[in-house]
């Protein structure tokens, strides 16, 4: 590796966001030479990402032509006063699959998995063992930054992938079904079909704290089989997918606080840029964005690639405050037994409405609508958890 010569752009983190800039790179830019360093084994990790059709724009489709696994028409929302089918299709994304295409897209050596990252500078990138790389550009996707800058609640969850002896009869996902006792927070299950027999569960919490445990969502995960009738199959079940994470809900914070912690002077992507969906956490979206216009841009040192990444992230940032406002509902104006009130209200809207939420594209009138009417939470509360949120 250290014979190579320094390639044009280095990317720390091959995971999402990382994996999406070098694949849109190769496509748009095919004679750059890159070097993609990730410290694990395959790129992407363990994952399942999903995305609602109006989170990405037509005209950028073709990131993730290749990647799509799976792909529903619709989805459900179950609440104690509200069920619901919203016509809206829903993909996924595998880590396997992410891996697979960029292991066929970039040359061998352009590809450094194992590799552990110390630390990194505009354009050079240091190794654990020693070795420095020099590229043109570096840009930081190692995940997330420093989030103790940031003012969070927390989407924590374990899901694991079932299979189910004569089928679970699921056609669609169930994105959220809140019909579940309520534990920690605001609780739902969530329920992805990959096949006939074949359904990834997940047991989610909109929690005050980050803190999991782990065997009693796995257990609860379960309990849910058992009430909707499923039969776990014992065989094969250790080999099959599991996830867990605490994914931070971020009700306030400074961007530029966060965007520091992980470097000043670096170019950013994925979630150490702040590139996440307030309220879900989804990151995927933002990822595909950034991914193209970083293949469109005509500079890619690395001065120019820290100023296009971190005034795209400070745009999206100063854009979502509207979000972060209603996270500062859910978690401080709201009772943690209460917290799916907020969500089963939001879910009466019109389905149009709720796919631009997703987007993270509310218009005005969207935002009214939203915040318009007897709030499901106390309007004293509301008021004082608005309070300077940035
Ligand atoms: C379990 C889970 C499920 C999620 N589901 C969804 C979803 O359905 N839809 C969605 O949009 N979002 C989802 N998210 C949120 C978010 O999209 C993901 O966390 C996404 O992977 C973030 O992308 P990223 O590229 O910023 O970070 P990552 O994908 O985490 O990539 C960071 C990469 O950097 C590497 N790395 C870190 N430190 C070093 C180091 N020192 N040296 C070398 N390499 C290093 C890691 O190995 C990793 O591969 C999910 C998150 C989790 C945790």
């Amino acid at each position: 590796m250290s014979a190579s010569p320094p390639p044009d752009l280095a990317i720390v983190g091959g995971g999402l966001a990382g994996s999406l800039i070098a694949l849109a790179l190769r496509r748009r830019r095919p004679e750059l030479s890159l070097r993609l360093i990730d410290g694990g084994d395959t790129l992407g990790g363990n994952h399942l990402w999903s995305f609602f059709d109006a989170d990405v724009a037509r005209e950028h489709r073709w990131l993730l032509e290749k990647l799509v696994v799976h792909a529903w028409p619709g989805y459900d929302i179950r609440f104690p006063a509200v069920t619901r089918t919203i016509r809206q299709p829903y993909y996924s994304v595998t880590s396997e699959r992410l891996d697979e295409i960029v292991r066929a897209t970039l040359a061998p050596h352009e590809i450094v998995t194992g590799a552990r990252v110390l630390s990194v500078t505009p354009t050079t990138v240091a190794l654990a063992d020693g070795e420095k790389i020099e590229a043109g550009g570096v840009i930081d996707a190692r995940g997330a930054g420093d989030v103790s800058t940031l003012q969070v609640g927390w989407q924590k969850f374990v899901g694991r992938e079932l299979e189910i002896e004569g089928g679970h009869g699921l056609d669609r996902p169930i994105v959220m079904d809140a019909t579940v006792a309520q534990h920690d927070g605001y609780r739902f299950v969530y329920s992805l079909p990959l096949s006939p027999t074949r359904v990834f569960v997940e047991d989610t919490y909109y929690s005050d704290g980050p803190t999991l445990n782990a065997a009693a969502l796995s257990r609860r995960i379960e309990v849910y089989a058992q009430a909707m009738g499923w039969t776990i199959a014992a065989a094969g079940a250790n080999d099959l997918r599991e996830e867990r994470g605490a994914l931070p809900v971020v009700w306030n914070g400074d961007f530029e606080a966060y965007w520091r912690s992980s470097g000043a002077k670096v170019a950013k992507a994925g979630v150490r840029a702040g590139l996440f969906h307030p309220t879900t956490g989804y990151s995927l979206p933002d990822a595909v964005r950034l991914a193209i216009r970083i293949a469109d841009a005509s500079d890619l040192s690395g001065a120019a690639l820290h100023d296009l990444t971190h005034d795209h992230a400070a745009s999206a940032w100063a854009d979502r405050r509207f979000y972060r406002m209603l996270d500062a509902m859910l978690f401080k104006a709201a009772g943690p037994d209460q917290r799916y009130k907020v969500l089963e209200r939001f879910y009466t809207l019109r389905s149009g409405l709720i796919a631009r939420f997703y987007a993270a594209r509310s218009t005005p009138a969207d935002k009214l609508r939203v915040l318009a009417g007897k709030p499901p939470v106390p309007i004293r509360r509301a008021i004082r958890a608005l309070r300077g949120v940035k």
